[in-house]
């Protein structure tokens, strides 16, 4: 239920600063979500669908969603580069990539797994 928590952290952010800046709606939220920070695009926005019929600010709003690259790097073979989609073994905590060129498990995560409001469009 990663999804829900997220989709519900957004609504309580979004709907508390248009609510600072005086809105009668919210017409548009732009998010980024990292390839590495596991969430389901399909998932999330069924959450959020759910959560928009609680508020008057949210009703018409139209989500976008920007996926961002991540990035991966390889303590075996020193491989770093962008990861668009590879095989992964995760736990709910610890996100674990394979290295597309050598298939370690021993790899680092440079950047990918933010999920971060990147604007809203209020009226
Ligand atoms: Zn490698």
């Amino acid at each position: 239920m990663h999804e829900f928590s997220l989709a519900q952290s957004v609504q309580e952010t979004v709907i508390s600063i248009a609510k600072k800046q005086g809105a009668k709606e919210i017409k548009k939220v732009i998010l980024k979500f990292g390839t590495f920070a596991l969430i389901e695009e399909d998932q999330f926005r069924f959450c959020f669908d759910i959560l928009q019929k609680e508020s008057e600010l949210l009703e018409q709003t139209e989500l976008e969603i920007i996926w961002i690259s991540g990035v991966l790097k390889c303590q075996q073979c020193s491989f770093e580069g962008k990861i668009e989609d590879i095989p992964q073994k995760h736990t709910e905590l610890a996100p674990v990539f394979r290295c597309p060129k050598c298939q370690s498990y021993a790899t680092d995560i440079i950047s990918g797994t933010e999920a971060t409001i990147d604007s809203i469009v209020i009226n």
